[in-house]
């Protein structure tokens, strides 16, 4: 049972409304007029904490650092400024990459002795490019409860007005700060279809956009996100070579930065290539399972495989007006695009 100086003071002013059950291990719920609160003993709660405006800590991920009985922060002197401007006053013990495999076992002690622990990061989710995933894991393997209290994120706040789609996206954290290692990267992402998310330092930006003008093509539409949710909060969206310019114009490139590039086009030759493929596994394979091998290896839609292989079927019955034999002759009917 938690029983820290900060629960009994955030219990004080709902226990009127607190209620107490023994099963499952819910030690009490907290009503402060909104959806109630439940925290549970034996509990990782990993909380997401705001990336700017202190206004973005949600209802439940205050309520919930309130009352665990330990918050484990990256920083505890910026977490410290984040408790304090919300009147918690839970213990917050460090928790960053360098300690991070040797603090685990004492984490799953506490949990062990039925505490509720939650972990935050500087700003954001945890784990997402900050410490956390050998926490997790290691509190996983034990047998112990997770919570996810979601919110904040620059991944998500950044797509969110990039005006890039956002159907399908691929997050590389921070590139390499070293320019071969940065620029091999780039080179393996160049052909990546999907609306790219990355970190980025800002004295390294105009190099890494640089890089990027370069590898891409100027063409390539972008959106860096800068500051978000703060006072300088701004965006700029164009392409590659209107951001080097937009960036070269600027004395000095200050804060948090997140670059959102488009991804590059699916064009003739990537339909030449899906087509080729298509082709030598109808040679070798009945039709069903062509269409099935040729979907998962390259991820295209099953329907566009399917019209493919009609497609390349017709032409073979146009070019010597009879349908060629193949191991995966598509008059069987057995195809379903379902
Ligand atoms: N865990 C965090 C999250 O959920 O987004 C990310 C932590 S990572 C160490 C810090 C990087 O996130 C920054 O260098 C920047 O790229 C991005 N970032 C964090 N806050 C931001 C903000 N307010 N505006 C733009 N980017 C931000």
């Amino acid at each position: 049972m938690c029983a820290h100086p900060a629960a009994t003071a955030n219990s004080k002013k709902a226990n009127r409304r607190r209620v107490v059950f023994n099963n499952g291990g819910i030690v009490r719920t907290v009503s402060e007029g909104l959806a109630a609160v439940s925290i549970e003993q034996g509990v990782l709660y990993v909380v997401a904490t705001p990336i700017g405006n202190l206004q973005d800590l949600s209802p439940r991920a205050r309520q919930v650092l309130g009352d665990v009985d330990v918050v484990f922060a990256e920083d505890t002197r910026v977490s410290a400024r984040l408790l304090n401007h919300f009147g918690i006053a839970t213990p917050l013990l460090p928790f960053h990459q360098h300690n991070e495999r040797r603090v685990c076992p004492g984490v799953v002690r506490r949990l062990a002795a039925r505490q509720s622990v939650a972990l935050i990061c500087d700003a954001g989710t945890p784990l997402i490019s900050d410490p956390g995933y050998h926490l997790v894991q290691a509190v996983r393997a034990a047998g112990y409860k997770l919570c996810s209290i979601p919110g904040p994120c620059a991944i998500v706040a950044s797509l969110a007005v990039a005006g890039l789609p956002t159907d399908r996206f691929v997050f590389e954290g921070f590139l390499p700060p070293r320019r071969p290692a940065r620029r091999d990267r780039l080179s393996v992402l160049r052909h990546e279809q999907r609306t790219l998310v990355v970190y980025e330092v800002p004295h390294r930006v105009r190099d890494c956009v640089a890089d990027m003008n370069e590898l891409f093509g100027a063409d390539r539409r972008v959106t860096l996100a800068r500051e978000l949710t703060k006072i300088y909060e701004e965006t700029f969206a164009g392409t590659l070579r209107g951001l080097s310019e937009w960036l070269q114009e600027k004395a000095r490139v200050q804060g948090e930065i997140v670059i959102v590039v488009a991804g590059a086009a699916g064009d003739a030759h990537d339909h030449e290539r899906l087509r080729h493929s298509v082709a030598t596994l109808l040679k070798y394979l009945p039709a069903r399972q062509a269409v099935a091998a040729a979907t998962e290896i390259s991820g295209a839609n099953k329907n566009q495989i399917y019209r493919l292989m009609l497609e390349i079927a017709s032409h073979s019955v146009a070019e010597d007006g009879k349908p060629e034999e193949s191991a995966g002759s598509c008059n069987s009917g057995e195809i379903s695009t379902n």
